[in-house]
């Protein structure tokens, strides 16, 4: 019998995501981020559920190729472009659009010997720091890329650092405008925060993390407010008890103390199948359903919760550590996430090999 511990990805809960995604903009076409193996949940998985969107935006060509092999015969954008020349080859067997964000990116296009002219997304640095021209440079490396037998589209792109932060996005969209002023072409720059919370929408939305039932990282709301679903689920089992006394501590490092009788409940559980060891005393969880908290360090393989007040609870009882639990009960994985000091993001991306994930 192998380790209770699985994680389930809900498709429908995909599929209406991606639904929420194009009710907050009508007009717009909606890239399905993917990167990361599709944040966590398997590309294929993830097709299931996503395959109503506009196009599929990840990083590696060779989930693009996956794409393409599932039968996907839509726009495919590379969002970081490619990494060396030759990927370039793949790129137009693929048919993938791909960003240009470097002098070095244009040379090896000009250097291609390409059968199909590419479709390129030339990414403007408009104050992230971290890929593409500046405003400054921007329209030399237009010119360049027009002039290049090998591309036949230019759309322009770029990237907000803080669309779910309080500095916002009113000096990067006043960079974006001013950069490409006059430029024919698409535009893209909306990620999940900037479309949920700013509205910003234009030829193209990039809708990551809200499609994977998460909230960017926003004070103000969680994902009901948003109408979105949890796509992920991560659930195991109670595989021992333990009842103390006052005094008692539980755990490596003893860091919790049982200041009276008390009931845990040791589940198969850790930070070896990607449960964060940072998740201290109290964070929540779902057992058959019902809410209580851990207690004491995460383990590589097991935590621990505290039973008291769920006396009929015992080995087998489901324990939800994230996403859907029984009778209808949610535990948002941002919830999780912020106990932790991170973001849903990496609770996504980091679940282990080792935990089965399958179609719930
Ligand atoms: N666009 C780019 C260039 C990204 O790097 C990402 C994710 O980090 C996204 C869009 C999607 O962002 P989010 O998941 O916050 O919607």
């Amino acid at each position: 019998m192998p380790r209770h511990i699985e994680a389930l990805v809900h498709v429908s809960a995909l599929a209406h995501n991606l639904q929420r995604a194009r009710a907050q903009a009508p007009d717009a076409r909606v890239w399905a981020v993917v990167k990361a193996n599709a944040y966590g949940h398997g590309i294929e998985r993830a097709y299931d559920g996503l395959r109503g969107a506009d196009g599929f935006a990840l990083l590696d060509l060779a989930e693009a190729e996956r794409l393409r092999t599932l039968g996907w015969r839509g726009p495919i954008l590379l969002l970081e472009g490619v990494f060396e020349p030759r990927d370039l080859e793949l790129c137009s067997r693929l048919d993938l659009w791909h960003a240009v964000h470097c002098d070095e990116q244009i040379d090896w296009l000009a250097a291609h010997k390409t059968h199909r002219p590419h479709r390129v997304f030339l990414k403007l640095n408009s104050g992230m720091n971290r890929l593409g021209f500046t405003p400054a440079a921007f329209r030399g490396a237009w010119a360049r890329l027009g002039a290049l037998p090998q591309v036949d589209e230019i759309s322009a792109i770029t990237h907000f650092s803080d669309a779910d932060g309080p500095r916002g996005i009113a000096h990067q969209i006043a960079a974006f405008e001013t950069a490409t002023q006059d430029l024919p072409g698409e535009r893209c720059l909306s990620n999940s925060a900037a479309l949920l919370r700013h509205g910003v929408k234009n030829d193209w939305v990039r809708a990551g993390i809200l499609l994977y039932g998460s909230a960017p990282d926003f004070p103000e709301h969680d994902i009901a407010h948003w109408d979105l679903q949890p796509t992920m689920t991560l659930r195991s089992r109670i595989i021992a008890t333990q009842t103390l006394a006052a005094g008692d501590t539980v755990g490596y490092g003893s860091s919790f103390t049982a200041p009276g009788p008390m009931r845990v409940g040791i589940v198969a559980c850790g930070y070896a199948d990607g449960y964060p060891r940072l998740c201290p005393t109290g964070t929540p969880a779902l057992v058959d359903g019902r809410r209580t908290r851990t207690i004491g360090r995460v383990s590589m393989d097991m935590l621990e919760v505290d039973l008291t007040e769920l006396p009929d609870a015992g080995i087998g009882s489901e324990v939800t550590l994230w996403g859907r639990g029984p009778g209808g009960s949610v535990l948002p994985i941002d919830e999780v996430a912020r106990t932790a000091g991170t973001i849903g993001y990496e609770l996504m991306c980091a679940v282990a090999p080792r935990v089965t994930m399958r179609v719930a």
